[in-house]
């Protein structure tokens, strides 16, 4: 591309769009992305880099995937659109492919991202409940550090402040309990014990909070977003029973965790439970074409079926269950399908995590953690104390890795204003050799960064 060109696009960008969450910075012009192939991205300099993070954790297949541009363009060609108040052949495949994956039987419910997926299952639940005459059901209980989106009711069962307290007041009857951090787990108790009691404490909330009142509890099966913070089972099996005695529904977000990203089809299959509903985004479609859905035990939409007047779920969206994002998602489950990538994703993340395993050495390397293809670097500024890693030095990683072409991402809110977990979640597609390349630039980027390096 022509300098002149290449400047104007960046003036022109400057002036008229407006970043997602990034703050505006008057030193760096923003990254304008024209290309992308397998895992790896090229900027309109021609720059290439390597999508250590999926974009946002959602291209599982990689980029430049020419099926999924068929698969859109036909059903554009076909049948562009019909409301889900109907129906379309590939919506109806795609969640009788849904259901064989979950190895079970839900309904399927279409939106359009995470966040509506998680509004829809919120609602779905206070409904439920007011159905069954259980009409003071109404609160959803989250944890502190999860992400479950941008609209209001899913800002308001996310707990990170830094997301939320410009836009307060939220909507009312959302809680927060801690989760378990197991890095950060007080001295002499087991990790087993640590988490049975980080479940009680959602136990002991419900009780506190009249049982009788709380509607849900919505977690991923890991939180991803806060800052990779893997439970042990017997957490997320103890909050399933807890949710059991007390007449409360089990959501699982599988937004990010959904599809393969885990190392397992989804990330609640790592543990003994049964959802009672289940949203999943991202990495359905690989993000090709914008879809989510609420999957909703089939016992529980039978409540929504009396004769009843307004028994129905009073809830549509025009673009949810697009044809082309369902034919695009039939698609790119084949292709993981295809391509064993569920297990890559299990042989890529042990590959990752043997390769990062000697930055444990570098004295602000705190914690390395991860499950399938998804990982947390955790920094700090002091090993003994846990002190989470200064901002300067986060951005300084970041920065290095990107000027040797690799992308990674960071998150936490650890303390309100850290984003101290450097997070790595590239394309379930990846090469070894991909995957090799991220290793050796962060053993490059962190050797480089060393004030010393202890022994391991
Ligand atoms: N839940 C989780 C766990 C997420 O990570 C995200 C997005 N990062 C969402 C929900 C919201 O999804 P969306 O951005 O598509 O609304």
């Amino acid at each position: 591309m022509e300098t002149l060109q290449k400047q104007t696009l960046v003036e022109k960008d400057r002036q008229n769009v407006w970043h997602h969450i990034s703050p505006y910075s008057k030193e760096n012009a923003p990254m304008i992305v024209e290309e992308g192939k397998g895992s790896w991205i090229t900027d309109h300099e021609g720059n290439r880099y390597l999508d250590g993070m999926s974009g946002l954790w959602c291209v599982n297949v990689g980029y430049g995937r020419e099926e999924l541009a068929k698969a859109a363009y036909e059903q554009v060609k076909k049948m562009a659109y019909t409301p889900m108040t109907q129906s379309h052949l590939p919506a109806i495949q795609l969640a009788e492919k849904i259901n064989e994956l979950l190895d079970d039987d839900y309904m399927i419910f279409y939106s359009n991202s995470g966040s509506d997926a998680n509004e829809v299952a919120f609602k779905i639940a206070r409904q439920y409940h007011q159905q069954n005459g259980d009409t003071n059901r109404y609160k959803i209980l989250s944890r502190y550090r999860a992400y479950h989106g941008s609209s209001m009711g899913a800002l308001s069962a996310t707990g990170q402040a830094l997301r939320k307290y410009k836009y307060e007041p939220l909507t009312s009857g959302f809680l927060h309990v801690a989760p378990p951090d197991n890095y950060r787990k007080p001295e002499g108790v087991s990790i087993e014990e640590y988490n049975l009691q980080k479940a009680k404490e959602i136990e002991e909330t419900i009780i506190w909070e009249q049982k009788e009142t709380i509607a849900a509890v919505i977690m991923e099966p890991l939180i991803t977003g806060g800052g990779v913070l893997i439970p042990h089972s017997v957490y997320v099996e103890e909050v399933e029973r807890i949710c059991k005695r007390h007449g409360v529904l089990l959501i699982i977000d599988e937004v990010i965790c959904g599809f393969g990203r885990t190392g397992k089809s989804f990330g609640h299959k790592h543990f003994n439970i049964k959802p009672d509903m289940i949203t999943m985004a991202k990495g359905l479609t690989s993000a090709y074409l914008p879809l989510s859905v609420t999957a909703v035990r089939k016992d529980i939409y039978e409540a929504f079926k009396s004769n009843e007047e307004n028994s129905h779920f009073r809830h549509v969206n025009t673009f949810g269950g697009n044809p082309a994002a369902c034919a695009v998602a039939l698609k790119n489950i084949e292709i993981m399908e295809r391509e064993n990538l569920v297990d890559r994703s299990v042989e890529l993340g042990e590959r990752l995590l043997n390769g990062l395993d000697e930055l444990k050495a570098y004295d602000y390397v705190g914690d390395i953690r991860g499950l399938g293809l998804v990982a947390g670097i955790e920094i700090v500024e002091d090993k003994l104390t846990k002190e989470p890693g200064s901002k300067e030095r986060v951005g300084k990683l970041i920065a290095d890795c990107k000027d040797r072409g690799l992308i990674i991402g960071k998150n936490g809110d650890t303390v309100a204003g850290y984003n101290n977990i450097l997070t790595l979640s590239p394309p379930l597609s990846s090469t070894d050799e991909d995957i090799d390349f991220i290793i050796s630039v962060l053993q490059k980027v962190f050797s480089e960064n060393a004030d010393n390096k202890q022994n391991a």
